[in-house]
């Protein structure tokens, strides 16, 4: 007798009986028969679009000696408890779910397999997948994207797991490349920051950490970190598209109210989850915002270099950004907060709309009074072209007390925004944001370092506690 058979217990017996005459065998096989253990590995999710998505599994190890006939999936929304079957007579290793998801969700999958004698345990549970929003107009360009959670690797060297193909861009802190990966071919962005210092060191693995919180379709993601002596790199989606700013100005792209609404809408999709993430971006600027591809209007926020976890009760004070698009409280020095974000898309929205920069003085001096002392206006040629919706909108978000400016969640419910019918389709003036970006490029060179040191001064003058040493001869 064999109790509590298991497994193991299974294979070929032989019984043997042995008398002063001789012996006699028997063999005889048995085989333990029950439900097969769970799929092996987790389920890949690929092919994801607003409401639809493919998963792919393998078997399990062991079937439980009876072949596996059928799979089940269960579902689950990212923070509930409860899984819900989804089907359990999925007959192949793959199924394409139609049914019952929700644009701009987050779930997880998980599956069992069934054989003649029951159903096993659950498998492993997907990675967390997002649904495409539902105001992506054409879902089938939104790549299928599975987020998985960093670590900085500090055992491999960037340069043999991807290639280094051309340069991309140039940051405050070192350059970006396109990658492409040797083991899949996929293409990446590789974020190469120089950190020599322990404070570089730490400051990149802050940006991995707060990415790491961040997967939404509207907000870069970041798929590996490297730290080698030096340098750390961040490896993100590449995003083929280049800035908004550069599509708009282009020939054949039609420059409205209504195609601004549909960009600045995009931009508080993903502004709007940061903030409810906790983080503030710190350097939304036109540059910072980029379109996905050559061909369609979607647009990814990019650069968490400078961002920041805000936690309840802790102020947070900085002297970073970019002079045109940062808010009086950074100037003063005083604790920031999620509006300090909102009034650099008051900044965004009013040089989309216009192609003026509001603050932009003789020097970066001049910016940062312009600023402090709060005043702003349309021009004449602009007031009159404009909705009265869309200067509302501006105005309530270059709001120099940053208590009074709307948030994420208000400006998506501002009509500007909600409602499509009130804004106005007269073309609007590509000319003077073709200034804008000539006058952007020719900046770029070496001035951001000076911008941050005259804030220094400015702060210093308003902060006696706070000492930053700069030279005095920038003024
Ligand atoms: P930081 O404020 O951390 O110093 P940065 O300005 O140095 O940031 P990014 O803004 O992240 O760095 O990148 C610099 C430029 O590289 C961008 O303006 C853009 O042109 C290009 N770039 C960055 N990330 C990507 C990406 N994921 N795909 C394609 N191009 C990118
Ligand atoms: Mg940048």
């Amino acid at each position: 007798m064999i109790r509590q058979v298991s497994e193991e217990d299974s294979g070929s017996y032989t019984l043997c009986v042995q008398d002063q005459t001789g012996s006699i065998q028997h063999h005889s096989s048995l085989a333990v028969v029950d439900h097969p253990s769970p799929p092996s590995g987790k389920p890949l999710v690929s092919a994801v679009v607003q409401s639809s998505l493919t998963l792919s599994w393998s078997g399990p190890c062991y079937d439980g000696g009876s072949a596996v006939l059928r799979y089940s999936i269960e579902v689950k929304p990212v923070g509930r408890d409860s899984w819900k079957l989804l089907t359990d007579t999925c007959t192949s290793t793959s199924f394409h779910v139609k049914e019952g998801l929700v644009p701009g969700e987050q779930y997880q999958f998980r599956v069992r397999a069934t054989n003649a004698y029951g159903v096993s345990e659950p498998g492993a549970e997907s990675d967390i997948v997002v649904m495409a929003s539902s105001r992506d107009e054409d879902p089938e360009c939104e790549e299928p994207v599975e987020y998985t959670e960093v670590t900085v690797n500090t055992t491999d060297r960037v340069d043999n797991l991807y290639i280094k193909l051309e340069k991309l861009g140039m940051g405050k802190f070192g350059q970006v490349y396109k990658l492409q990966e040797k083991r899949t071919g996929k293409i990446r962005a590789g974020k190469f920051s120089k950190a020599r210092l322990q404070k570089d060191i730490a400051n990149a693995r802050s940006e991995v950490e707060l990415m790491n919180k961040l997967h939404h379709p509207r907000l870069v993601h970041c798929v590996a970190a490297f730290q080698e002596p030096g340098w750390v790199i961040l490896v993100l989606e590449y995003i083929a598209g280049g800035e908004l700013f550069e599509r708009i100005v282009a020939d054949d792209f039609e420059h409205t109210e209504i195609t601004s609404v549909d960009y600045m809408s995009q931009i508080l999709s993903g502004v709007g989850y940061m903030h409810q993430q906790g983080i503030v971006h710190l350097d939304l600027k036109p540059e910072n915002i980029v379109c996905v591809s050559k061909v369609d209007t979607r647009v990814k926020i990019i650069d968490f270099g400078l961002a920041r976890k805000l936690e309840p009760g802790v102020p947070v004070k900085v002297l970073q950004g970019t002079a045109e698009f940062v808010a009086p409280e950074v100037i003063a020095y005083e604790p920031v907060g999620f509006t300090t974000d909102m009034w650099s898309l008051g900044v965004i929205c009013f040089i989309l709309l216009s192609g003026e920069s509001p603050f932009q003085g003789e020097n970066d001096t001049e910016t940062l009074q312009n600023i402090t002392s709060g005043n702003w206006e349309f021009d004449e040629e602009t007031d009159a072209v404009l909705s009265d919706s869309a200067k509302d909108f501006i105005r309530r978000l270059l709001q120099k007390n940053m208590k009074s400016r709307l948030t994420a969640e208000q400006a998506v419910n501002h009509p500007w925004i909600k409602d499509k019918a009130i804004s106005s389709t007269k073309t609007l003036s590509k000319e003077k944001i073709k200034k804008f970006l000539a006058r952007q490029k020719w900046q770029k060179t070496g001035k951001a370092v000076l911008a941050l040191k005259r804030m220094a001064m400015l702060s210093h003058k308003s902060d006696s506690n706070s000492s930053p040493t700069t030279d005095s001869k920038f003024f």
